[in-house]
């Protein structure tokens, strides 16, 4: 999606041990408009998945756009929250996420009450590095008999395995830009098909 590159490649930040900060537009200053047109080209990849009724991500940084896309999908984003929160209450599935930008695990937990097995699910978040996010989400979804139909996210780093890993077990994987490598001083982005 050019739009996106464009915004990375004027305000994205390459930062050691493979971090590509984009703060500036996505994860702390919001732009909304261009958040608005990633939800968008969400909808419209995932367009021909019409059981989609759920939307899923992992607090904090994916939200905005899962809510962005759900806008034009008209369904509900459940996040998964991370740490023993006493709000979710114990009636949780539950996973355990190594963070790649924290280089620490947490339990990620989603309330019983918001999956179940009439949920077919649609997974967005903002980036995809290792793929534990997502096989996190994936296991959860897993437990609760729910259909993933299929995952979405914004900045997919190719040089890194999880987006591999994840279209090998046969899951639809459709990322907004696809990034091949990056130094301090340089961002190459893999052509659309
Ligand atoms: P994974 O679980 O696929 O290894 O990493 C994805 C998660 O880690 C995303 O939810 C995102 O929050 C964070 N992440 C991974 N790589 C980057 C990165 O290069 N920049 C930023 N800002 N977040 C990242």
């Amino acid at each position: 999606m050019k739009l996106l590159e464009e915004k990375i490649l004027s305000c994205g930040k390459v930062l050691p041990g493979n971090v590509l900060k984009v703060d500036g537009f996505l994860n702390h200053r919001i732009n909304v408009e261009l958040i608005d047109a990633l939800g968008e080209e969400f909808y419209r990849l995932f367009s021909s998945y019409t059981d989609i009724n759920k939307i899923l991500t992992v607090e904090s940084s994916g939200i905005a756009i899962a809510c962005a896309a759900a806008r034009h999908f008209k369904v509900p984003v459940v996040f998964a929250k991370k740490g023993n929160n006493a709000n979710v209450g114990r009636d949780v599935y539950s996973a355990e996420v190594f963070s790649f930008t924290k280089g620490t695990s947490c339990t990620i937990n989603i309330s019983k009450k918001y999956l179940g097995p009439e949920d077919c699910v649609l997974i967005i978040d903002d980036f995809l590095a290792n793929g534990e996010a997502c096989k996190g989400m994936i296991k959860m979804i897993e437990e609760a008999g729910a259909k993933l139909a299929g995952i979405g996210i914004a900045i997919e780093k190719g040089f890194q395995p999880g987006g591999k890993e994840l279209r090998a077990m046969g899951i639809p994987v459709k990322s907004l830009v696809i990034v091949d490598s990056m130094t301090d001083d340089s961002i190459s982005f893999r052509d659309d098909d």
